[in-house]
């Protein structure tokens, strides 16, 4: 985005996941310069920088609690939902105690 110095303070700005439309997205000034900032939460998979907006597939991990895009769900049953990295030892755990 170029800057111009008659840049307005709020904007209407596409979510570039999910493609949803936020209206009056506040202007934010900092050192990298002017931009419109969505208000969104991080995705905490390791290496997925996705900022997800409140419209983005999103998942709240039932075990360490944090959100994540909705590629890295892993296991969903009954309401119940682990991210990749929570499912991987519960996954073991399981053939464990089944050998
Ligand atoms: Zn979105
Ligand atoms: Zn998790
Ligand atoms: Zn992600």
């Amino acid at each position: 985005m170029r800057i111009r110095s008659n840049i307005p303070r709020t904007a209407d700005v596409d979510c570039p996941n999910c493609g949803a439309t936020h209206l009056k997205v506040a202007l934010q000034v900092d050192e990298g310069g002017a931009y419109y900032k969505i208000d969104s939460t991080p995705c905490n998979q390791d290496g997925c920088h996705k900022r997800l907006c409140s419209t983005c597939s999103q998942f709240r991990c039932s075990d360490c609690l944090l959100t994540f895009c909705e590629e890295h769900l892993d296991v969903e049953y009954s309401g119940f939902k682990l991210c990749s990295v929570c499912a991987r030892p519960r996954a073991e755990e399981y053939e464990e105690a089944c050998a």
